[in-house]
């Protein structure tokens, strides 16, 4: 196993309203890397090893023949070159290769041109209630979503055939710059601390790269080593007083902390500027 490196190491206090429940001691680690595998590299053709593009110090005479007092000229130029090899290589001898959990694949020109994937113009949008799945993989980009003047009608069906029905339209295959992705429409309920009033908006979400994702199994399974709940009666009862009476979250605490710090930071500032008048 690869040495794992955490992105934020602290503890997490779990709270019933006001309540604590646990304190986690633990540790963030990103769960998602660099598409692998299936991705797309160059490889040298006859041994299958990934090219590296290195720079080539390439010695000129400057002149010919006899005339060896003219001094010599240095060109550096990008070449591919393969580390396994030890070389050079020529831009024939430079192939596509797929690479997957057990090595390198080649592949052709022709077969490459197969895999290309053409803008589509028509996509259908299949409705499901909104399951574990989508939540699961999570969403790389979101996009609003809004009509043509010819067709107010379909979008007034869609909000609301949404919203009655608390589902999502799963689109399977949508090319969008140029980038093939899988994705929801949804119907999303802004709150009103973002623009300054209460939005319903319709969005497409395109999620995350499958192939970006990190296996959980790459981490160590903590879940065999849980020991038996010691106080498993007393948390039942926590539970039963307290579960009941669980508020929303506050959208006010949705902003970026960043934010919200400058946000107060300038407030500050200008109450004091009017204070000093
Ligand atoms: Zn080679």
């Amino acid at each position: 196993m690869k040495k794992l490196t955490a992105n934020w190491t602290g503890v997490i206090t779990l709270l019933m309203n006001d309540t604590p429940i646990a304190k986690l001691d633990c540790r963030l680690y990103s769960a998602t890397g660099n598409p692998k595998p299936l991705s797309l590299s160059q490889v040298h053709a006859e041994c299958l090893t990934a090219v590296k593009e290195t720079k080539k110090a390439k010695e000129q005479m400057g002149g010919k023949g006899k005339e060896k007092i003219s001094p010599q000229v240095t060109q550096v130029r990008h070449e591919p070159y393969c580390p396994k090899c030890g070389r050079f290589l020529k831009t024939d001898e430079v192939s596509r290769a797929i690479e997957t959990a057990t090595g390198s694949v080649k592949i052709t020109e022709a077969e490459f041109a197969t895999l290309a994937f053409t803008p589509n113009k028509a996509v259908t949008a299949k409705l499901f209630r909104s399951d574990g799945a989508v939540a699961a993989i999570g969403v790389d980009r979101r996009f609003y979503v809004l009509p043509r003047a010819t067709s107010l009608e379909a979008y007034g069906i869609v909000l609301y055939v949404l919203g009655a029905t608390e589902g999502v339209g799963f689109i399977e295959e949508v090319v969008i710059d140029e980038k093939p992705r899988v994705g929801v429409l949804r119907l999303l309920k802004f709150p009103k601390v973002l623009f300054g009033h209460e939005d319903k908006v319709l969005v497409f979400d395109a999620l995350i790269d499958t192939g970006s994702l990190k296996d959980p199994r790459g981490f160590p399974d903590c879940s065999q080593a849980i020991p038996a709940l010691a106080n498993k009666s007393q948390l039942d009862k926590t539970i039963n007083r307290l579960a009941g009476s669980l508020a929303a979250i506050d959208p006010e605490k949705c902003i970026d902390p960043r934010r919200q710090q400058l946000a107060m930071l300038a407030r500050k500032k200008i109450e004091e500027s009017i204070s000093r008048r």
